[in-house]
């Protein structure tokens, strides 16, 4: 059975002071549970003070990485200095990382190869925009997003990916996809997997939604069958409101 995931990706917000009221808030609350896997994904400068703060169950993701291993690359991370904080995770290819700063599928690949082969997990984000959902593209592009940015990876690779499906329509626009959006975006992703590496890697695989969750519409959500989590952006600075989300996934 695949256990459930929750991401907080809390983006640009938060200092280092902020990040450690934040777990001071959410330590007494959280309860964590055999069946649910809590990832959160401060800022670079936020993580090794979430990592001296948070409870000892919960992990810990970094929002992007260099493609590169080291070197004269001002300004980037490497997968060799997040192992160091230590941290587990990596978001891949974020819509606003595509779309803000241009990064392509193929740097995105790059970007995945590095991950796994430093042995972090990988939450690769895909997702179609406003206009490719009404030009009937939605299929379409999470597929090229897949096929290139699994590029290259082995059927044991892939049990460090993580896919989490993303429309971008749906980010931080308060607009939710509807459960069956998302199951019938998630059943394909699912279904590309087995066509690509197999069938056991298909039913192993994590795939989670984000895309405006809150409390409201997280259990619909959550309980298709095809979803396996969620990865939360503005409901997961607070918190309380962080927590009454992880109260209906358990
Ligand atoms: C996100 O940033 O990945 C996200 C899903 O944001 P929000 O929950 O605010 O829509």
């Amino acid at each position: 059975m695949r256990t459930k995931m929750v991401v907080a990706n809390w983006k640009m917000n938060k200092t280092p002071k902020e990040c450690k009221a934040f777990f001071r808030a959410f330590s007494p609350l959280y309860k964590g549970s055999r069946n649910r896997e809590v990832v959160i994904a401060p800022s670079y400068i936020c993580l090794p003070q979430a990592e001296l703060s948070k409870p000892a169950s919960v992990k810990l993701s970094a929002q992007n990485v260099s493609g590169e291993a080291s070197g004269a690359y001002t300004g980037e991370i490497s997968v060799e200095m997040l192992k160091a904080i230590p941290c587990d995770y990596v978001i891949i290819g974020h819509s606003e990382r595509r779309l803000l700063f241009h990064e392509s599928d193929e740097e995105i690949q790059k970007k995945v190869v590095q991950v796994i082969r430093g042995g972090l997990g990988g939450i690769l984000c895909v997702g179609e925009t406003r206009n490719e959902r009404k030009g009937h593209q939605t299929l379409e592009v999470i597929t090229r997003q897949l096929k290139v940015g699994l590029q290259g990876l082995t059927s044991q690779d892939l049990q460090q990916v993580t896919i989490a499906y993303e429309p971008v329509w749906a980010i931080g626009t308060g607009e939710v996809a509807t459960a069956i959006q998302v199951e019938e975006v998630h059943r394909w992703i699912r279904e590309f997997i087995w066509n690509k590496f197999g069938i056991e890697e298909a039913s192993n695989l994590r795939i989670i939604y984000g895309g405006s969750v809150k409390a409201e519409n997280i259990y619909e959500i959550a309980s298709k069958p095809n979803v396996d989590g969620a990865l939360i952006g503005g409901a997961s600075l607070e918190a309380k409101t962080f927590i009454e989300i992880l109260e209906r996934i358990k």
